[in-house]
C-alpha cells in the first residue's frame, strides 16, 4: 500500500497565488533572472536549466508562443505529480501562468496523463475557478496587455510521449512519436511556435521560488543540483510513499528515511534509470551524480535481480515507438538474451554481446527512450556479476 506524505511537503506552506503577484509585477529578464539564479532543473528527469529554457524561448521571435505542462508521468515506480496534480494543481496553473508571463505566451495546455483521466473534472474546477478570480483570462490580476489561459487535453497512455517532441506531437493530433533535434521546442515547437515544456513538479517548484525567493531554494540541495525534490518511493521498504528531500541526499541516507536500510539494490529514476547496489549507498541523487525524476524502487534481499531486468526491459519493448531500428530490434533482442539465461541456455560470450548490443542502443537510438532503454540491464550485469554470470552456461 502507497501512503503519501504530503502534510510536510513544502507546496502546503505557499499562499494563494503569492508567487504569481510578485511575478507580475517584474518585468521578464528579472523574472527569467530569478528562476535561473535559483538553480531550478527540469525536475521531469532531463535536468535541463528551467532559466535557460524560459530565456530561449523569450528571446524567439515569434508572435504566438505556447506554454506546455507534461502531466505525462508515466516512468514506472512515480506518482509524486499524481499528488501535485491532486493536492496543489493552483500552484501548477500558478506555474504555468508565470511562465507565460515571462516568455509571452498567450495560451496554455496541459498534457494530463491518460491514465489520470479521473483528476481531468476536478483540475478543469480549478481553471474555472481560476478563471472568476482574475487569475487566467483578459489582464491577469489587472495587469494591462496580460492575457493567458489554459486548456487540458488528454494523453492516451504511452510512455513515449512524456518526451516533450513526442508530447507536442501528439498534442498537435498526431502519432506520438519524437521529433528530431534541433529544432528545439523553444523555437519550433508546438504548432511550429516557441513552446516552453515544463513538468508538473518544475511548475510547483516555480511558484515557490516566486512566492519564498530564488536564495531560500538554493539553500537546499547542492551546489549544482539546488532545491528540493519529491521521490516516489515504491517496493521492499517499510514507508512507501511520496517525500520531499533536499538533492544531494544519498541513497543510503533515502533508504533511512523510508525504511528501506536492507534493501540489496535500488533503481533509481524507474525503466530508463539505473540499479545502484547497496555496496554504492553513498552515493548522491543529484544531477552531477545519479540524476533522477524522482521514482525510486527499492529491491529487498531476496529479490531476483535478473527478474528485475526481465521486467524492465518487457516495459521498453512494448514502450518503444518503432520509428528507429536500434530500439525496436535492439531491446526485443535484450528480452530474448535475459530470458536464454533464466532457461539456461546462454552462454557467457553471448551475454557479453548482449553488453556491447546494450552499449550500442544507447548510442545510436533517436531519443531518450531506446538511449536509456538498457540501463537497467547493464547496470545489473555490471553490478550483479556473480549472480547473472553464475546463470549462464559456459
Ligand atoms: Fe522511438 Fe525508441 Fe527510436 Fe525513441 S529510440 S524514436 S522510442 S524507436
Amino acid at each position: 500500500m502507497i501512503t503519501t506524505t504530503t502534510a510536510k511537503l513544502t507546496f502546503a506552506e505557499i499562499g494563494a497565488d503569492e508567487g504569481l503577484k510578485k511575478a507580475i509585477a517584474m518585468d521578464r529578464p528579472t523574472l527569467i533572472g530569478q528562476v535561473s539564479e535559483s538553480g531550478l532543473k527540469g525536475r521531469g528527469g532531463a535536468g535541463f536549466p528551467t532559466g535557460v529554457k524560459w530565456n530561449l524561448c523569450a528571446a524567439a521571435r515569434s508572435t504566438s508562443k505556447f506554454v506546455v505542462c507534461n502531466a505525462d508521468e508515466g516512468e514506472p515506480g512515480t506518482f509524486k505529480d499524481r499528488v501535485i496534480l491532486t493536492d496543489y494543481p493552483d500552484l501548477v496553473f500558478e506555474g504555468m501562468t508565470i511562465s507565460a508571463h515571462a516568455i509571452g505566451a498567450k495560451k496554455g495546455l496541459m498534457y494530463l496523463r491518460g491514465e489520470y483521466t479521473y483528476l481531468r473534472e476536478q483540475l478543469e474546477a480549478v481553471l474555472t475557478r481560476r478563471r472568476k478570480n482574475n487569475l487566467l483570462g483578459e489582464k491577469i490580476c489587472g495587469k494591462k496587455d496580460f492575457n493567458f489561459d489554459i486548456e487540458i487535453r488528454m494523453g492516451c497512455g504511452a510512455y513515449v510521449c512524456g518526451e516533450e517532441t513526442a508530447l507536442i506531437e501528439s498534442l498537435e493530433g498526431h502519432r506520438g512519436e519524437p521529433r528530431n533535434r534541433p529544432p528545439f521546442p523553444v523555437d519550433t515547437g508546438f504548432n511550429g511556435c516557441p513552446t516552453v515544456v515544463n513538468n508538473v513538479e518544475t511548475l510547483a517548484w516555480v511558484s515557490c521560488i516566486m512566492a519564498k525567493g530564488a536564495d531560500w531554494f538554493k539553500q537546499h540541495g547542492t551546489e549544482k543540483s539546488t532545491g528540493l525534490k519529491l521521490f516516489s518511493v515504491s517496493g521492499d521498504c517499510d514507508r512507501p510513499g511520496v517525500y520531499e528531500l533536499p538533492l544531494g541526499i544519498t541513497v543510503a541516507d533515502l533508504m533511512k528515511e523510508v525504511g528501506g536500510e536492507n534493501a540489496k539494490a535500488v533503481q533509481i529514476g524507474g525503466a530508463s534509470g539505473r540499479c545502484v547496489p547497496a555496496n554504492e549507498f553513498d552515493r548522491q541523487i543529484a544531477y552531477e551524480d545519479i540524476s533522477t525524476g524522482g521514482s525510486v524502487i527499492v529491491f529487498g534481499p531476496g529479490r531476483d535481480m535478473l527478474d528485475v531486468a526481465r521486467n524492465f526491459l518487457e516495459f521498453m519493448v512494448e514502450e518503444s515507438c518503432g520509428q528507429c531500428t536500434p530500439c525496436r530490434y535492439g531491446n526485443p533482442k535484450l528480452l530474448e538474451g535475459v530470458e536464454m539465461l533464466q532457461d539456461g541456455r546462454c552462454s557467457a560470450a553471448y551475454l557479453r554481446e548482449l553488453v556491447a548490443l546494450g552499449d550500442s542502443i544507447q548510442l545510436s537510438s533517436k531519443c531518450g527512450l531506446g538511449q536509456s532503454s538498457a540501463n537497467a540491464f547493464l547496470s545489473i550485469v555490471e553490478h550483479f556479476k556473480d549472480e547473472i554470470m553464475g546463470r549462464a552456461i559456459a
